[in-house]
């Protein structure tokens, strides 16, 4: 992958916005947590699939 997500790095102070996009073009955008909880739900939900933090931010891209 060509971009690579930084976690815990403050850009402006602040947490930096990521986006994920799902398989199924299910898009989240948050700070990493928030991206990782949704993402880990929606590939629960909809996918039947267990998604961990390492998988969505492997996938996060900078909003
Ligand atoms: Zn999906």
């Amino acid at each position: 992958m060509l971009i690579s997500a930084r976690m815990g790095e403050s850009e402006s102070g602040g947490a930096r916005i990521l986006v994920v996009r799902c398989d199924c073009g299910f898009e989240v955008r948050g700070t990493g947590d928030e991206v990782v909880e949704r993402m880990q739900d929606h590939a629960r939900n909809v996918h039947n699939m267990t998604a961990t933090r390492e998988q969505v931010l492997d996938r996060a891209t900078s909003a």
